[in-house]
């Protein structure tokens, strides 16, 4: 078996995860900007849902409206045909009998004539909520439009820039052992992007576990590549300065 020189192994692996980092940032960034542009589109069909609920509010406060104006014209010719009757009758007791009846249906009219100008002042109160609603959405799709440009840029933006770490990746990658590489790879994509970590004060500064001394001499030997026990991730303990 060819033998690995391990510190120079560390080295490229350390250039490799200072790219893999990178890429990890940005491709997080990346994700989380289509959430960004899905906010604003469901904040403006909500909005565009409040005007629709209002409009149709509206065109039933309509048809009710006409109903009832049908309903006080009926009422109307109903009152001129009876007092028109009124002369024709030959009786005071029929005379009286008319009258009462003819005013009952005046008292009809005139709860109609209410209900007319109830629902003009909810039509009132419909249109003013109207004007607002339009007014949300209209600046809620302005939001969206504007937004949206931005998000589309930063992705394009991000994706080009995550495409030329990929390649510079791939140069850096090739100087790294096959089998550590291996390594390497599966742990970065089950530890959240790092692979290999410093040891700093006898603990890994992946997991914070301590570290034994027998284990922290095998890193300093450089003799092979040292893996933590509880996370997997490589260890490398950073150089002193010269004194
Ligand atoms: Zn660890």
């Amino acid at each position: 078996m060819q033998k690995i020189n391990v510190e120079e192994q560390i080295g490229h692996l350390k250039n490799l995860q200072a790219i893999d980092s990178d890429i990890f940032r940005l491709r997080r960034e990346r994700a989380a900007k289509p959430k960004l542009i899905e906010d604003l589109e469901a904040r403006r069909n909500d909005e565009q849902a409040a005007v629709r609920g209002i409009e149709e509010k509206i065109k039933a406060n309509q048809v009710k409206r006409k109903q009832r104006e049908l309903d006080l014209q009926a009422k109307e010719d109903g009152v001129r045909k009876l007092q028109a009757q009124l002369y024709q009758l030959k009786t005071n007791k029929e005379y009286t009998t008319m009258q009462q009846e003819i005013e009952g249906q005046k008292a009809d009219r005139s709860r109609i004539e209410d209900d007319i100008l109830v629902l003009m002042e909810e039509a009132d109160a419909l249109n003013k909520e109207l004007a607002k609603e339009k007014a949300l959405f209209a600046d809620a799709e302005k939001h969206l439009n504007e937004d949206r440009k931005v998000v589309e840029g930063e992705i394009s933006s991000l994706d080009s820039r995550i495409s030329g770490l990929e390649s510079q990746r791939a140069g850096s990658a090739a100087l790294v052992d096959k089998k550590v590489l291996a390594h390497y790879e599966k742990v970065l994509s089950g530890r959240d992007g790092t692979a290999i970590v410093a040891v700093k004060d006898n603990a890994c500064q992946g997991c914070f576990m301590n570290l034994p001394p027998q284990m922290i001499n095998e890193i300093k030997m450089n003799e092979k590549v040292i893996t933590c026990d509880s996370c997997a991730r490589i260890l490398y303990i950073e150089k002193e300065p010269d004194a």
